[in-house]
């Protein structure tokens, strides 16, 4: 059975500071769901030591939110995987639309990082969406399936095994807008569907599927629990103290 994952992406956001404030208030009050998920805080580069520190004796992860496919040199302003390995971090978001449309991030440099990270045995959650031009049903399938192909170029078996992909529409990101639940079942469905075609029906059931786009306390209970739907990727409010509630949708 696929192990649900709630995963917090603070994007450019928390001082070191006000990371070690953070956890501390939420990390007591979210421990019975850390039973049932794996739940990852993917904090910037330079909270790194404090967020690792503050979780400690607990079974939150702390994650990346990017990482330089190259292994060291003349890079400035990136961060390698052997920095993140040293630390002890074993997870990294990949590719989120952010840096695809401010960076200009191309599908073959997220692919190249993709490769690289389980080349070294680091877990991507690679995410993948349509924009809100593509968003007619016929060219987003279409879309997604291609962006699924190009995550997975030149990944064998055991190495697609550690991926996560994170079904995040990029008109869903920050816009307190969700697709239907029964459109997020049917890419994350799809998107499973074309691992089949890449990996065949064992590895495709073994690899996590995630959603992300405006997930809030109100809506991640539904969202969760839809059958091709392996946990959740969240923003703006993994910042703030509904994730707690988040977290612990289970109580509910
Ligand atoms: C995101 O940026 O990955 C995201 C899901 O943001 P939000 O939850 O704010 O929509």
């Amino acid at each position: 059975m696929r192990k649900k994952m709630i995963i917090g992406n603070w994007k450019m956001n928390m001082t070191p500071n006000e990371c070690k404030s953070y956890i501390n208030f939420i990390k007591n009050k979210i421990d019975a769901a850390l039973e049932d998920n794996d739940i990852i805080l993917c904090v910037p580069s330079v909270d790194f030591i404090d967020a690792l520190k503050c979780v400690e004796n607990t079974k939150i992860m702390i994650g990346a939110q990017n990482i330089y496919f190259e292994k060291k040199g003349a890079f400035t302003g990136e961060i390698s995987i052997r920095m993140i390995k040293e630390l002890g971090i074993n997870y990294t978001i990949l590719g989120h639309s952010e840096r695809r449309n401010i960076f200009s991030e191309s599908e073959e440099l997220i692919n190249k990082k993709v490769r690289a990270a389980v080349e070294n045995s680091i877990n991507p959650i690679v995410c993948i969406g349509e924009s809100e031009k593509q968003n007619s049903k016929f060219s987003a399938a279409r879309f997604i399936k291609i962006q699924t192909g190009n995550v997975f170029v030149s990944i064998n078996t055991q190495q697609a095994k550690k991926i996560t992909i994170a079904y995040e529409p990029v008109w869903a990101i920050g816009t307190k807008s969700t697709p239907t639940l029964e459109r997020i079942q049917e890419v994350c469905y799809e998107i499973r569907n074309n691992i089949v075609n890449l990996y065949g029906q064992l590895i495709s059931e073994q690899i996590r599927i995630i959603y992300g786009g405006s997930v809030d306390s109100k809506n991640i209970k539904e969202i969760i629990n839809l059958p091709d739907v392996d946990g959740v990727l969240v923003g703006s409010a993994s910042i703030t103290p509904e994730f707690i509630s988040i977290v612990n949708y289970q109580k509910t």
